[in-house]
């Protein structure tokens, strides 16, 4: 494959844009190094870069995607949106349509307010449960990524740990002492720190099923017992579902596992490709929010009409029987075939999986929290990724990040991509 048009691209735009990226995990600094491939166009489960190449996609923009690129009922709503002017300023009728169709799907979303992105949505989470519990502490698990706010960068996942800066510089040092960190999948832990710091936390922030290190589910038990001892110490639970809603099935985490939280933080999947942030929960704390509250958040872009068709069209198309249980078919031959594929080759992997969504380690143990995610080998990984980046196999430049299926990708698809491992893994003895 020839990547000069790349390579010329990402000279060019480390002139103009820092580091040459618009959002540092794009960038190949987690695999060695290199020019990231600029992409021109995208349709169903491909996509073609600047030179011309064909990629089968698992990166799905880093989630978002679910229906494949350029879906014609998506394509359509964010059409109509473009010609009836894509923002007001006001009130609209999308906004309701929307809720109630978010509410729908996520009963535990009694009220919901829109904003614009994941990291919108987690931080004003935040300051809700600060304003309702009056408390300032929060509680969250290492390698859980909640976006680029100041509280949740403090031992960050997959974009900071992947750069090895889990404590960004710029956050005060106040801040991060207003966050405790504690391990993903074990509860003595937080026990210990509720009982240390419980009357002064306003929440507990979790990934319920785990998108930042990988795909990572909670043990059987795991976020019943986080939620009582949350609940019991007085504090919220927070569910940051921005990866995992609509994700594993049509609805949250939350209904998936039938563990509800107080708030949720949503984003990625629900804006249909759009930006996009939600977050919602229990009528008596989302009343704190303004206008009809103290704690305050807005937004100017809010609830556009783009978004909104975007993410309503979305949701009418994974809404359909059919789409989780193709969606885990095909997550299965993935699998299957993947650890066949490394086997051969005489190369350990461990895939944890759930439906469309996985994540190969390159380890022989199993992974269920973020220090063992971090052991894995990052420097297979590395080849492994431009080994399939050259067989037109596009993965997320991160050994921390999930392959996500979407409604696109067809059985042949996966035969070609486990065609392609058998190659790679051979490539790396
Ligand atoms: N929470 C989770 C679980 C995420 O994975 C991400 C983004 N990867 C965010 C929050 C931040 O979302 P955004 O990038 O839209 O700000």
């Amino acid at each position: 494959m020839n990547f000069t048009k790349s390579k010329a691209l990402h000279q060019e735009a480390l002139e103009h844009i820092v580091g040459g990226v618009n959002s540092p995990s794009r960038s190949f600094k987690a695999v060695g190094g290199g020019s990231p491939v600029a992409m021109a166009r995208g349709e169903g489960a491909y996509f073609w870069d600047i030179d011309g190449n064909q990629y089968i996609d698992y990166l799905a923009a880093y989630g978002p995607i679910i229906t494949g690129h350029a879906h014609p009922h998506i394509t359509k709503a964010i059409t109509k949106a473009a010609q009836n002017g894509v923002l007001f300023g006001t009130p609209t009728e999308h906004e309701v349509v929307f809720a109630k169709k978010l509410k729908q799907a996520m009963p535990a979303l009694e009220k919901v307010r829109f904003v614009n992105s994941g990291t919108e949505a987690v931080m004003t989470t935040i300051r809700v449960a600060r304003a309702y519990t009056k408390r300032d502490k929060i509680i969250k698990f290492a390698g859980c990524y909640h976006g680029h706010s100041d509280l949740v960068l403090v031992a960050a996942g997959s974009g900071p740990a992947t750069l090895g800066t889990p404590d960004s510089a710029g956050v005060p040092k106040s801040t991060a002492q207003e966050v405790i960190t504690v391990p993903f999948n074990e509860t003595a832990p937080l026990v210990e720190a509720l009982e240390k710091w419980g009357d002064q936390v306003a929440a507990v922030m979790i990934e319920p099923i785990v998108g930042n290190f990988g795909i990572v589910e909670p043990k059987p038990g795991f976020l019943e017992e986080v939620k009582r001892l949350t609940h019991e110490a007085g504090a919220l639970l927070i569910f940051d579902e921005v990866i995992s809603a609509f994700r594993f099935t049509y609805g949250g985490a939350q209904d998936l596992l039938g563990v509800t939280p107080d708030l949720t933080a949503l984003g990625k999947i629900i804006g249909g490709g759009l930006p996009i942030g939600a977050y919602g929960g229990r009528v008596d704390i989302m009343e704190e929010v303004a206008p009809l509250g103290p704690a305050y958040q807005a937004g100017t872009m809010a609830g556009n009409p783009a978004s909104m068709l975007s993410g309503i069209a979305c949701l009418e198309v994974i809404e359909q029987d059919g789409v989780y249980e193709q969606l885990d078919k095909l997550g299965a031959i993935l699998e299957q075939g993947l650890l066949q594929a490394a086997s051969k080759a005489g190369i350990q992997i461990t895939i944890n999986r759930l439906k469309g969504a996985l994540t190969i380690y390159f380890t022989d143990e199993t992974v269920v929290n973020y220090e063992q995610a971090e052991a894995t080998d990052g420097a297979l990984f590395a080849k492994f990724f431009k080994e399939m980046l050259h067989r037109g196999i596009n993965l997320a430049p991160s050994k921390y990040e999930a392959w996500f299926l979407t409604t696109a990708h067809k059985e042949e698809d996966i035969q070609k991509t486990i065609e392609a491992a058998e190659e790679a893994f051979a490539a790396l003895r």
